[in-house]
Protein backbone atom coordinates (compact mmCIF):
# COMPACT_ATOMS: atom_id res chain seq x y z
CA UNK A 1 0.00 0.00 0.00
CA UNK A 2 0.94 3.19 0.01
CA UNK A 3 2.88 3.13 3.04
CA UNK A 4 4.73 0.12 2.55
CA UNK A 5 8.55 0.63 4.27
CA UNK A 6 8.04 4.60 3.90
CA UNK A 7 6.17 5.59 6.60
CA UNK A 8 6.70 7.85 8.97
CA UNK A 9 7.77 7.33 12.27
CA UNK A 10 7.60 10.57 13.65
CA UNK A 11 4.88 10.23 16.57
CA UNK A 12 3.81 13.98 16.23
CA UNK A 13 4.79 15.17 12.67
CA UNK A 14 2.06 14.65 10.31
CA UNK A 15 0.27 16.24 7.52
CA UNK A 16 -2.00 18.68 6.64
CA UNK A 17 -4.78 18.42 3.38
CA UNK A 18 -2.96 15.43 1.45
CA UNK A 19 -2.25 12.87 4.51
CA UNK A 20 -0.54 10.48 2.41
CA UNK A 21 1.94 12.74 0.16
CA UNK A 22 3.22 14.33 2.60
CA UNK A 23 3.92 11.26 5.31
CA UNK A 24 4.63 8.40 2.84
CA UNK A 25 7.78 9.44 2.23
CA UNK A 26 9.25 9.87 4.91
CA UNK A 27 11.74 6.98 5.71
CA UNK A 28 12.12 4.96 8.63
CA UNK A 29 14.50 5.48 11.42
CA UNK A 30 18.31 4.41 9.60
CA UNK A 31 17.06 4.48 6.23
CA UNK A 32 19.80 6.18 3.83
CA UNK A 33 18.49 8.45 1.23
CA UNK A 34 20.58 8.95 -1.50
CA UNK A 35 21.69 12.52 -2.34
CA UNK A 36 19.43 13.62 -5.21
CA UNK A 37 20.38 15.36 -8.20
CA UNK A 38 20.67 19.23 -8.17
CA UNK A 39 20.90 19.60 -11.54
CA UNK A 40 17.03 18.04 -12.13
CA UNK A 41 15.91 19.79 -15.97
CA UNK A 42 13.29 19.00 -18.17
CA UNK A 43 16.40 17.72 -20.86
CA UNK A 44 17.81 15.47 -18.02
CA UNK A 45 14.79 13.43 -17.13
CA UNK A 46 14.73 13.14 -21.41
CA UNK A 47 17.64 11.02 -21.12
CA UNK A 48 16.70 9.79 -18.14
CA UNK A 49 13.39 8.15 -19.96
CA UNK A 50 15.81 7.17 -23.16
CA UNK A 51 18.11 5.26 -20.75
CA UNK A 52 15.13 3.51 -18.36
CA UNK A 53 13.30 2.53 -21.46
CA UNK A 54 15.50 -0.85 -21.38
CA UNK A 55 15.40 -1.66 -17.99
CA UNK A 56 11.37 -1.02 -18.32
CA UNK A 57 10.91 -3.34 -21.88
CA UNK A 58 13.05 -5.85 -20.21
CA UNK A 59 10.67 -6.04 -17.10
CA UNK A 60 8.08 -6.63 -19.62
CA UNK A 61 6.85 -3.29 -20.37
CA UNK A 62 5.45 -3.69 -24.10
CA UNK A 63 7.93 -0.34 -26.13
CA UNK A 64 4.18 1.31 -27.53
CA UNK A 65 3.15 1.28 -23.32
CA UNK A 66 6.37 2.73 -22.31
CA UNK A 67 6.62 5.08 -25.38
CA UNK A 68 2.76 6.43 -24.87
CA UNK A 69 3.47 7.12 -21.49
CA UNK A 70 6.38 8.34 -20.91
CA UNK A 71 5.42 10.62 -24.53
CA UNK A 72 3.28 12.86 -22.04
CA UNK A 73 5.53 12.58 -19.12
CA UNK A 74 7.27 15.09 -17.90
CA UNK A 75 10.08 16.76 -15.04
CA UNK A 76 8.07 17.97 -12.29
CA UNK A 77 10.46 19.85 -10.05
CA UNK A 78 7.60 20.81 -7.67
CA UNK A 79 7.32 17.15 -7.14
CA UNK A 80 11.36 16.87 -5.95
CA UNK A 81 11.11 20.38 -4.15
CA UNK A 82 8.33 18.83 -2.41
CA UNK A 83 10.07 15.39 -1.62
CA UNK A 84 12.81 17.04 -0.07
CA UNK A 85 10.87 20.09 1.61
CA UNK A 86 8.64 17.64 3.44
CA UNK A 87 10.97 16.08 6.44
CA UNK A 88 11.29 19.44 7.73
CA UNK A 89 7.78 19.97 7.97
CA UNK A 90 6.08 18.43 11.23
CA UNK A 91 3.37 19.39 13.11
CA UNK A 92 2.23 18.45 16.94
CA UNK A 93 -0.37 15.74 16.98
CA UNK A 94 -2.99 17.88 18.19
CA UNK A 95 -2.51 20.18 15.41
CA UNK A 96 -2.98 17.51 13.12
CA UNK A 97 -5.65 15.99 14.65
CA UNK A 98 -7.29 19.18 14.84
CA UNK A 99 -7.54 19.34 10.87
CA UNK A 100 -8.01 14.93 10.44
CA UNK A 101 -10.79 14.87 13.11
CA UNK A 102 -12.52 18.33 12.47
CA UNK A 103 -17.00 18.53 12.96
CA UNK A 104 -16.74 19.09 9.13
CA UNK A 105 -14.87 16.02 8.38
CA UNK A 106 -16.71 13.65 10.93
CA UNK A 107 -20.59 15.21 9.44
CA UNK A 108 -19.28 14.71 5.59
CA UNK A 109 -18.06 10.85 6.71
CA UNK A 110 -21.61 10.53 8.30
CA UNK A 111 -23.07 11.64 4.91
CA UNK A 112 -20.38 9.43 3.21
CA UNK A 113 -21.79 6.67 4.91
CA UNK A 114 -25.50 7.20 4.46
CA UNK A 115 -25.19 8.00 0.55
CA UNK A 116 -23.29 4.44 0.15
CA UNK A 117 -24.98 2.80 3.00
CA UNK A 118 -25.85 -0.70 0.57
CA UNK A 119 -22.32 -0.16 -0.95
CA UNK A 120 -20.52 -0.10 2.54
CA UNK A 121 -22.71 -2.86 3.82
CA UNK A 122 -21.72 -5.36 1.39
CA UNK A 123 -18.14 -4.42 1.49
CA UNK A 124 -18.26 -5.34 5.20
CA UNK A 125 -19.99 -8.13 4.26
CA UNK A 126 -17.42 -9.33 2.13
CA UNK A 127 -14.20 -8.53 4.02
CA UNK A 128 -14.73 -8.21 7.88
CA UNK A 129 -13.88 -4.89 8.19
CA UNK A 130 -16.15 -2.18 9.63
CA UNK A 131 -17.09 0.34 7.30
CA UNK A 132 -16.62 3.18 9.63
CA UNK A 133 -13.10 2.31 9.29
CA UNK A 134 -12.69 2.07 5.47
CA UNK A 135 -15.09 5.24 5.30
CA UNK A 136 -12.26 7.41 7.72
CA UNK A 137 -9.65 5.80 6.03
CA UNK A 138 -11.65 7.81 2.77
CA UNK A 139 -11.89 10.49 4.87
CA UNK A 140 -8.07 11.21 5.50
CA UNK A 141 -6.62 9.96 2.33
CA UNK A 142 -8.88 11.84 -0.31
CA UNK A 143 -11.49 13.74 1.80
CA UNK A 144 -13.90 11.04 0.75
CA UNK A 145 -13.32 11.40 -2.67
CA UNK A 146 -13.69 14.89 -3.03
CA UNK A 147 -9.50 15.16 -3.30
CA UNK A 148 -8.19 12.35 -5.25
CA UNK A 149 -4.87 14.30 -6.27
CA UNK A 150 -4.31 15.75 -9.68
CA UNK A 151 -0.86 15.00 -10.16
CA UNK A 152 -0.32 12.80 -13.11
CA UNK A 153 0.95 9.37 -11.48
CA UNK A 154 3.72 8.27 -14.41
CA UNK A 155 5.48 12.20 -14.47
CA UNK A 156 5.78 12.34 -10.26
CA UNK A 157 7.02 8.83 -10.36
CA UNK A 158 9.66 9.28 -13.10
CA UNK A 159 10.92 12.61 -11.88
CA UNK A 160 11.16 11.46 -8.09
CA UNK A 161 12.99 7.95 -9.91
CA UNK A 162 15.17 10.16 -12.24
CA UNK A 163 16.09 12.22 -8.91
CA UNK A 164 17.23 9.50 -7.27
CA UNK A 165 16.87 9.68 -3.09
CA UNK A 166 14.84 7.12 -3.57
CA UNK A 167 15.82 5.59 -7.42
CA UNK A 168 15.06 1.99 -6.76
CA UNK A 169 11.77 2.53 -4.75
CA UNK A 170 10.27 4.73 -7.43
CA UNK A 171 11.58 2.58 -10.55
CA UNK A 172 9.81 -0.54 -9.09
CA UNK A 173 6.47 2.00 -8.72
CA UNK A 174 7.20 3.53 -11.88
CA UNK A 175 7.17 -0.14 -13.87
CA UNK A 176 4.03 -1.22 -11.78
CA UNK A 177 1.90 2.15 -12.99
CA UNK A 178 2.92 1.27 -16.79
CA UNK A 179 1.47 -2.35 -15.99
CA UNK A 180 -1.29 -0.63 -14.91
CA UNK A 181 -1.70 1.32 -18.06
CA UNK A 182 -0.68 -1.67 -20.16
CA UNK A 183 -3.69 -4.05 -18.36
CA UNK A 184 -6.14 -0.65 -19.81
CA UNK A 185 -7.45 -0.50 -15.64
CA UNK A 186 -7.38 3.53 -15.88
CA UNK A 187 -6.98 5.70 -19.31
CA UNK A 188 -3.48 7.43 -18.91
CA UNK A 189 -4.48 10.96 -18.78
CA UNK A 190 -6.90 9.78 -15.80
CA UNK A 191 -4.15 8.33 -13.69
CA UNK A 192 -3.81 11.02 -11.50
CA UNK A 193 -2.84 11.31 -7.50
CA UNK A 194 -0.73 13.02 -5.54
CA UNK A 195 2.82 14.14 -5.76
CA UNK A 196 4.16 11.31 -4.36
CA UNK A 197 2.56 9.04 -6.51
CA UNK A 198 -0.36 7.92 -3.90
CA UNK A 199 -3.49 7.52 -6.65
CA UNK A 200 -7.58 7.34 -6.24
CA UNK A 201 -9.90 7.34 -3.42
CA UNK A 202 -7.62 5.63 -0.71
CA UNK A 203 -4.44 6.92 -2.26
CA UNK A 204 -3.12 3.41 -3.05
CA UNK A 205 0.63 3.18 -4.75
CA UNK A 206 1.07 0.83 -7.65
CA UNK A 207 2.67 -1.45 -5.77
CA UNK A 208 -0.65 -1.60 -2.84
CA UNK A 209 -2.87 -1.35 -6.31
CA UNK A 210 -1.05 -4.87 -7.82
CA UNK A 211 -1.26 -6.42 -4.05
CA UNK A 212 -4.21 -5.36 -3.04
CA UNK A 213 -7.05 -3.67 -5.29
CA UNK A 214 -10.35 -5.60 -6.45
CA UNK A 215 -12.87 -5.59 -8.81
CA UNK A 216 -15.68 -4.96 -6.93
CA UNK A 217 -18.44 -3.80 -9.26
CA UNK A 218 -17.13 -6.47 -11.81
CA UNK A 219 -16.63 -4.80 -14.79
CA UNK A 220 -13.42 -6.45 -15.44
CA UNK A 221 -11.35 -3.10 -14.32
CA UNK A 222 -10.02 -2.26 -10.72
CA UNK A 223 -10.67 0.92 -10.66
CA UNK A 224 -9.41 3.20 -7.94
CA UNK A 225 -9.65 6.53 -9.86
CA UNK A 226 -12.84 7.13 -10.97
CA UNK A 227 -15.83 9.10 -9.36
CA UNK A 228 -17.50 5.61 -8.63
CA UNK A 229 -15.84 4.28 -4.96
CA UNK A 230 -16.96 0.83 -4.89
CA UNK A 231 -13.42 -0.41 -5.89
CA UNK A 232 -11.53 1.85 -4.58
CA UNK A 233 -13.17 1.28 -0.83
CA UNK A 234 -12.96 -2.66 -0.80
CA UNK A 235 -9.71 -2.35 -2.11
CA UNK A 236 -8.91 -0.46 1.19
CA UNK A 237 -11.01 -2.90 2.77
CA UNK A 238 -8.81 -6.11 0.98
CA UNK A 239 -5.86 -4.39 2.38
CA UNK A 240 -6.79 -3.95 6.12
CA UNK A 241 -8.18 -8.07 5.68
CA UNK A 242 -5.13 -8.98 4.57
CA UNK A 243 -3.23 -7.63 7.10
CA UNK A 244 -5.33 -9.22 9.52
CA UNK A 245 -8.13 -6.91 10.86
CA UNK A 246 -10.15 -8.60 13.16
CA UNK A 247 -13.74 -7.46 13.03
CA UNK A 248 -15.49 -6.82 16.31
CA UNK A 249 -12.31 -5.53 18.21
CA UNK A 250 -11.69 -1.91 18.54
CA UNK A 251 -8.34 0.08 17.36
CA UNK A 252 -7.47 1.06 20.30
CA UNK A 253 -9.28 2.88 23.49
CA UNK A 254 -8.47 6.22 25.35
CA UNK A 255 -7.47 4.82 28.87
CA UNK A 256 -6.69 6.74 32.26
CA UNK A 257 -3.96 5.42 33.97
CA UNK A 258 -3.04 5.14 37.83
CA UNK A 259 -1.26 6.91 40.24
CA UNK A 260 2.54 5.47 40.01
CA UNK A 261 1.61 3.78 36.92
CA UNK A 262 5.48 2.48 35.55
CA UNK A 263 5.94 4.85 32.33
CA UNK A 264 8.41 2.41 31.43
CA UNK A 265 5.68 -0.02 29.70
CA UNK A 266 4.29 3.11 27.92
CA UNK A 267 5.26 1.96 24.33
CA UNK A 268 3.82 -0.59 21.86
CA UNK A 269 6.64 -2.69 22.02
CA UNK A 270 5.37 -3.92 25.22
CA UNK A 271 2.23 -6.35 25.44
CA UNK A 272 0.23 -7.19 27.56
CA UNK A 273 -3.55 -9.39 27.80
CA UNK A 274 -6.09 -7.19 28.92
CA UNK A 275 -6.69 -8.89 31.84
CA UNK A 276 -3.16 -7.48 32.99
CA UNK A 277 -3.97 -4.10 32.19
CA UNK A 278 -7.02 -4.36 34.12
CA UNK A 279 -5.00 -5.55 37.67
CA UNK A 280 -2.36 -2.20 36.98
CA UNK A 281 -5.45 -0.02 37.18
CA UNK A 282 -5.95 1.08 33.68
CA UNK A 283 -9.50 2.06 33.29
CA UNK A 284 -11.32 3.44 30.13
CA UNK A 285 -11.60 7.29 30.03
CA UNK A 286 -15.22 6.69 29.82
CA UNK A 287 -15.51 4.64 32.97
CA UNK A 288 -15.96 1.29 34.21
CA UNK A 289 -13.58 -1.91 33.70
CA UNK A 290 -11.73 -2.52 30.46
CA UNK A 291 -13.29 -5.39 28.43
CA UNK A 292 -11.46 -8.45 27.83
CA UNK A 293 -9.39 -8.93 25.23
CA UNK A 294 -6.22 -9.80 23.29
CA UNK A 295 -2.64 -8.29 24.10
CA UNK A 296 -2.58 -4.69 23.98
CA UNK A 297 -0.49 -1.91 24.50
CA UNK A 298 -0.47 1.82 25.92
CA UNK A 299 0.70 4.49 23.61
CA UNK A 300 1.35 8.31 25.08
CA UNK A 301 1.35 10.15 21.49
CA UNK A 302 2.36 13.23 23.30
CA UNK A 303 3.77 12.36 26.67
CA UNK A 304 2.80 11.43 29.79
CA UNK A 305 0.91 15.08 30.04
CA UNK A 306 -1.57 14.44 26.94
CA UNK A 307 -4.17 11.43 26.25
CA UNK A 308 -3.37 7.74 26.78
CA UNK A 309 -4.49 4.96 24.56
CA UNK A 310 -5.05 1.32 25.11
CA UNK A 311 -4.01 0.11 21.70
CA UNK A 312 -5.07 -3.30 19.89
CA UNK A 313 -3.75 -5.54 17.14
CA UNK A 314 -5.93 -3.53 14.97
CA UNK A 315 -3.95 -0.18 15.72
CA UNK A 316 -0.70 -2.38 14.26
CA UNK A 317 -3.03 -3.64 10.89
CA UNK A 318 -3.66 0.45 10.18
CA UNK A 319 -0.19 1.13 10.62
CA UNK A 320 -0.09 -1.19 7.29
CA UNK A 321 -1.29 2.32 5.72
CA UNK A 322 0.95 4.48 7.61
CA UNK A 323 3.07 4.19 10.26
CA UNK A 324 2.73 7.61 12.27
CA UNK A 325 1.27 7.28 15.29
CA UNK A 326 -1.01 10.40 14.31
CA UNK A 327 -2.52 9.44 11.49
CA UNK A 328 -3.62 5.89 13.08
CA UNK A 329 -4.85 7.90 15.73
CA UNK A 330 -7.03 9.70 13.41
CA UNK A 331 -8.24 6.83 11.44
CA UNK A 332 -9.86 5.13 14.58
CA UNK A 333 -10.80 8.34 16.39
CA UNK A 334 -12.64 9.31 13.13
CA UNK A 335 -14.23 5.84 12.61
CA UNK A 336 -15.48 5.76 16.27
CA UNK A 337 -16.52 9.36 15.73
CA UNK A 338 -18.59 7.72 13.22
CA UNK A 339 -20.34 5.57 14.82
CA UNK A 340 -21.45 8.14 17.05
CA UNK A 341 -18.48 7.80 20.23
CA UNK A 342 -16.67 11.04 21.92
CA UNK A 343 -14.40 13.04 21.51
CA UNK A 344 -10.91 12.42 23.00
CA UNK A 345 -11.48 13.47 26.38
CA UNK A 346 -7.91 14.30 28.26
CA UNK A 347 -6.39 17.57 27.03
CA UNK A 348 -3.65 17.55 24.57
CA UNK A 349 0.02 19.72 25.75
CA UNK A 350 -0.94 22.79 23.67
CA UNK A 351 1.61 24.77 25.09
CA UNK A 352 4.44 23.02 23.53
CA UNK A 353 5.02 23.34 19.45
CA UNK A 354 6.56 20.19 17.35
CA UNK A 355 10.55 20.86 17.34
CA UNK A 356 11.92 21.57 14.03
CA UNK A 357 14.03 19.37 11.46
CA UNK A 358 17.23 21.14 13.10
CA UNK A 359 16.05 21.17 17.03
CA UNK A 360 15.22 17.32 16.57
CA UNK A 361 19.15 16.57 15.14
CA UNK A 362 19.87 18.89 18.32
CA UNK A 363 18.37 16.83 20.38
CA UNK A 364 19.45 13.43 18.80
CA UNK A 365 23.15 15.09 18.69
CA UNK A 366 22.80 15.90 22.23
CA UNK A 367 21.71 12.56 22.96
CA UNK A 368 24.56 10.61 21.52
CA UNK A 369 26.89 12.81 23.51
CA UNK A 370 25.94 11.51 26.65
CA UNK A 371 25.81 7.93 25.09
CA UNK A 372 22.65 7.21 23.91
CA UNK A 373 21.87 5.36 20.25
CA UNK A 374 19.37 7.21 18.54
CA UNK A 375 19.49 5.73 15.47
CA UNK A 376 21.35 8.41 13.77
CA UNK A 377 21.34 12.02 13.51
CA UNK A 378 19.22 12.76 11.07
CA UNK A 379 15.97 14.45 12.32
CA UNK A 380 14.05 11.48 12.34
CA UNK A 381 12.10 10.47 15.17
CA UNK A 382 11.92 7.01 15.37
CA UNK A 383 11.77 3.87 18.19
CA UNK A 384 15.38 4.70 18.94
CA UNK A 385 15.51 7.91 19.47
CA UNK A 386 11.97 7.56 21.69
CA UNK A 387 13.79 5.11 23.72
CA UNK A 388 16.71 6.85 24.02
CA UNK A 389 14.63 9.97 25.30
CA UNK A 390 13.10 7.19 27.95
CA UNK A 391 16.82 6.29 28.91
CA UNK A 392 17.71 9.69 29.35
CA UNK A 393 14.27 10.93 31.27
CA UNK A 394 14.41 7.91 33.59
CA UNK A 395 18.59 8.93 34.25
CA UNK A 396 17.00 12.44 35.54
CA UNK A 397 14.77 10.85 37.52
CA UNK A 398 11.83 12.32 35.28
CA UNK A 399 8.70 10.52 33.94
CA UNK A 400 10.37 8.19 30.83
CA UNK A 401 7.25 9.04 28.61
CA UNK A 402 9.99 9.03 25.42
CA UNK A 403 8.29 12.42 24.57
CA UNK A 404 10.51 14.82 22.53
CA UNK A 405 8.82 18.07 23.75
CA UNK A 406 11.09 21.80 23.91
CA UNK A 407 11.16 21.24 27.53
CA UNK A 408 13.36 17.94 26.90
CA UNK A 409 15.12 19.61 24.27
CA UNK A 410 16.05 22.33 26.91
CA UNK A 411 16.84 20.59 29.59
CA UNK A 412 19.64 18.87 27.29
CA UNK A 413 21.10 21.77 26.51
CA1 LIG B 1 -14.25 -2.33 -11.40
Amino acid sequence: MRALALGLFLAFAAPVAAPVAAQTLEDPEGTILGQGREDGSESGFRDWVIAFRAKALDQGIPAATYDGAMRGAHYLPDVVARDRRQSEFTKTIWDYLDVAVSDDRVALGRKALAKNADLLDRIEAQYGVEKEIVVAIWGLESAYGTWRGDTPTVSALATLAYDGRRAAFFEGQLLQALQILDAAHVAPEAMLGSWAGAMGHTQFMPSSWADYAVDFDGDGRRDIWGDDPADALASTANYLAKWGWQKGLPWGLEVRLPEGFDYDQTTERVKKPVASWRDLGVRPMAGGALPDGPEASILLPAGHTGPAFLIFPNFQVIEHYNLADAYVIAVGHLADRLQGGAPIAAPWPRHWRALTAEERRELQALLVALGHDTGGVDGRIGPKTIAAVKAWQKAQGLVPDGYPSPDVLQALR
